[in-house]
This record gives C-alpha cells, structure tokens and sequence, in this order.
C-alpha cells in the first residue's frame, strides 16, 4: 500500500512535532512561535512489510486575517484535494469553535477519511480528554480518534497503524 496523508489543524498543535516522531527524523521546522512552517514539506514514511507514506506537512487550516495568512489557508485547503488521508490534530486546552467548524466543513466536502488525533495529551488529564473527545464526536464523523502524544512518542504509532488501515 502507499498513499498521501496530510497533516492539518490549527498553528501550533502539534503538527511539525507528529511528523518528526512518525518519520524520526528532523525535517519539518517545529516552533514554539505560530505559523513557522509555511510551505508544504513532504516526507516519506517507509514500512518494509506494509508500504509508503507521503507526509504533506501544511500550515493549519484557520480563518485568513491577513494575506500571508490567506495564501496559508489556500495551502492547506488545496492539498486536501491531493491526499488519501486526512490526519487532523487538535489540542484539549482549545475549545470548539467557528474555526473548528470551519475546518469540518471542509473535511466532510473532501469525502476523505479523517483521523483525529488529540495531541497534547500529557498536559491533560485523561477525563478532560474523554470530555474533548465527545465533544468532537458531534462536529463530524471521524473514521478514527485517537489520543497522542507528539512530543512524548504515546499512541504515536498507532497512528501510522490508521493510516495503513484507510489508505
Ligand atoms: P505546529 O505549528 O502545529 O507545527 O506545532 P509544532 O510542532 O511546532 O509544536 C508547537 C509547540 O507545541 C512546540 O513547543 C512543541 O514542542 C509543542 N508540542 C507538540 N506536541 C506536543 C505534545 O504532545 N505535548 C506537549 N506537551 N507539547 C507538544
Ligand atoms: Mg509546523
């Protein structure tokens, strides 16, 4: 098997850190600053027994509010149209709200199968994750939810493992 994944959410989610766990390499910038990976970056996940990943690290998806900002919204939303995985990661300190609606929006227009990972998960405790997991629940129909650690590698491959399974 093999396909392209792409990787979205809002600045600062996670995004750059999930790609380099998964790959194991640094090649995405990651940042405590929003908004430092600004075009797409594309990596490979190779798996001898299950096959390739191609990884579209984009700017988040996000309500434009200026220019440099709207060229990242139009980034991100054309590689929807070039993937066969959505990986959409959150984080439980960021409640629901016209951006998150946006976004679902978007993704359920795509017909693709969307992963959610809630990333950030060693910052909260595990009954505000089930809480921010229902509540995710009623935005759209998820193909899978899966709660992440980014920086700390937990539940990491499991996400690679829902890849493999929709791809
Ligand atoms: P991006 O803008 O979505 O690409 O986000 P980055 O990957 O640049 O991460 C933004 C910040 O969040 C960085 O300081 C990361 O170290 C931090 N971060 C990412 N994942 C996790 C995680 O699972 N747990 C914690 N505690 N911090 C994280
Ligand atoms: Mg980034």
């Amino acid at each position: 098997k093999s396909g392209f994944v792409t990787l979205i959410g809002r600045p600062n989610v996670g995004k750059s850190t999930l790609m380099n766990q998964l790959i194991g390499q640094k090649i995405a910038i990651t940042s405590k600053k929003p908004q430092t990976t600004r075009n797409r970056i594309q990596t490979v996940y190779t798996d001898t027994d299950r096959g390739q990943i191609v990884f579209l690290d984009t700017p988040g998806i996000h309500k434009a509010k200026n220019k440099l900002g709207e060229y990242m919204v139009t980034v991100a939303e054309r590689t929807l149209q070039d993937v066969d995985v959505i990986v959409w990661l959150v984080e439980p300190s960021t409640f629901i709200g016209a951006g998150e609606q946006h976004i679902a929006e978007q993704l359920r227009k795509s017909n693709l199968p969307v992963i959610l990972v809630i990333n950030k998960t060693d910052t909260v405790k595990k009954e505000e994750v089930l809480l921010f997991i229902d509540a995710y629940r009623k935005l759209l129909d998820f193909a899978e939810i899966i709660p992440a650690s980014a920086l700390h590698g937990d539940n990491t491959d499991t996400i690679i493992d829902m890849i493999f399974k929709y791809l």
